[in-house]
């Protein structure tokens, strides 16, 4: 007779993954103790991480402490440390002790809550979620579960997912109603500013990418979409046999921070029946504070709004909070019914089946992650979280045009501050001598920052967000820069 050995494989054995993870626990917390001190920027070269790596992997188990040793040595320093507290390029993704025990949750407890069945707590703790999400933003009824309207929200893991979602949902709206062959007509716009997911979202779903028009916008407007430009566009097209299926509209756009005019582009794009959607990825955090929320006004008129609490929310990755009006148009498009899932709740139309308003099937339980977050903090200190970031802001704009030497591009609006050594002969040569400045400071480790273009000219972003910047580390970082300034302008003398 045989016999089960005496050792058998549990690679979830309690008392080893209490000890396994307290000492992951402490190499983080450690990690965040001496973040400051490592390169923001990895300094690496590209396949740095063959040469030190074995080729093949292990036979046989290797204990934690040898693997975290390898993390210590081989990966930090191949890492750009996102939680530097200087760290000020694209958009922070700001980690918080409460967004880590979330996260911990969510992978601990590991559930896949595709249906309501599959684990009635994931869905209807996201239900409740989205609803307290919507009142901190101040959304109107008709985006939420308990508003009585049909709306509702759900926990994407970016907005790319949440925008191709939308997307799907109208073009199948419209081809049901003009004909499949029809694709070839559908028109989407957005401005110069929206973030490229709009452009990838397009293609994903099949509508020629000649069809997406990009409607410049310029300094005149503070590099908003103007209602006057998208009705322009919209009327050429109507005029050419075209349909406007799609406008995106965004608050707190990834170059500049700029707002786009939510009422007035939401009236146009109702007028032409289009999906008018709200990106605000970035600075929809920042609408829990009253003084942001005028740059919602308007919202009502949209179908869909998206935010990314792993930006600016305290909130690990990954987490994007899409609000539909009408979720039944998700469904529509998204939902599969096969025989392997059917269940009386969802048959009964009782709950919600989150599979049928996302791309996959499977899906993370992030809205533990947002309850954690939101209890451990209160709404108090995630008000004060993204008010002190803009206070820094402030400061950072003040200090720049306090320097002759530099302009900032655009009127700051929430935490990111866009400038630029002035133009000492022409554009070209303003490029050139920021470009050289951006890539002294990040190459000096010091400091972190990206750049954009805006109207020709390469703009140098500052997007203050990251959980462990203070004050002080922006008062270095400026002097850096400012010192590395003085060096490329003596050296060009
Ligand atoms: N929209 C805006 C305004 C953004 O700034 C970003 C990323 O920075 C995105 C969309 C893309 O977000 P995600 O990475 O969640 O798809």
């Amino acid at each position: 007779m045989g016999s089960l050995p005496l050792n058998t494989f549990n690679p979830l054995d309690p008392a080893e993954f209490s000890d396994e993870s307290h000492a992951v626990i402490d190499f983080i917390a450690d990690y965040y103790r001496t973040v400051e001190n490592y390169p923001v920027r990895s300094q690496v070269k590209p396949g740095y991480l063959s040469k030190l790596l074995p080729k093949q992997a292990p036979l046989f188990s290797e204990p934690i402490d040898s693997i975290l040793e390898d993390i210590r040595h081989d990966i930090l320093p191949g890492l750009t440390h996102w939680q530097s507290p200087n760290f000020y390029a694209y958009f922070q993704a700001n980690a918080s002790t409460a967004g880590f025990l979330g996260e911990m949750l969510c992978s601990g407890l590991n559930v896949v809550g595709f249906n309501w069945i599959s684990s009635p707590a994931a869905t209807e703790l996201e239900n409740i979620m989205m609803d307290w999400m919507a009142k901190l933003l101040k959304l109107p009824p008709c985006f939420l579960f308990s508003g009585g309207q049909g709306g509702g929200g759900v926990l994407h893991g970016s907005t790319c997912e949440a925008v191709v979602c939308t997307l799907v949902a109208v073009r199948d709206r419209t081809l049901r109603k003009n004909g499949h062959d029809a694709i070839s007509k559908l028109v989407v716009y957005a401005s110069d500013q929206t973030h490229s997911t709009v452009q990838k979202a397009v293609r994903i779903v099949g509508i020629p990418p000649a069809n997406f028009r990009i409607i410049r916008t310029s300094a005149a407007s503070g590099y908003s979409l103007t209602a006057h430009s998208l009705r322009a566009a919209i009327e050429a097209d109507v005029a050419n046999g075209f349909v406007p299926v799609y406008v995106c509209a965004t608050v707190g756009t990834t170059a500049v921070g700029a707002v786009d005019p939510i009422r007035d582009l939401g009236k146009v794009s109702n007028e032409f029946g289009a999906w008018y959607h709200v990106d605000s990825a970035y600075a929809g955090s920042a609408t829990i504070c009253p003084e942001f929320r005028h740059y919602f006004d308007g919202v009502e008129l949209a179908d869909s709004i998206s935010m990314n609490p792993h930006k600016w929310f305290l909130t690990n990755m990954d987490c994007c909070c899409l609000w539909v009006k009408k979720p039944s148009e998700l469904v529509d498009s998204l939902s599969t019914n096969p025989e392997y899932l059917r269940n009386k709740a969802s048959e009964g139309n009782e709950v919600v089946d989150y599979k049928d308003w996302q791309i996959s099937l499977s899906r993370r339980f992030r809205a533990i992650k947002l309850w954690v977050i939101i209890r451990r903090y209160g709404v108090i200190n995630l008000v004060e979280h993204i008010r002190s970031d803009v206070a820094m802001a402030k400061q950072f704009e003040m200090m720049v045009s306090m320097d002759k030497r530099f302009e900032v591009v655009v009127p700051r609006k929430f935490s990111l501050v866009c400038f630029r050594l002035k133009p000492r002969f022409d554009e070209d040569d303003a490029s050139s001598i920021n470009q050289r400045l951006m890539e002294t400071v990040n190459s000096s480790g010091r400091a972190f920052m990206t750049h954009a273009k805006v109207d020709g000219m390469f703009v140098l972003r500052f997007a203050i967000g990251t959980t462990l910047t203070e004050m002080r580390h922006v008062e270095m970082t400026w002097k850096l820069i400012q010192a590395k300034a003085k060096d490329i302008l003596l050296e060009d003398v």
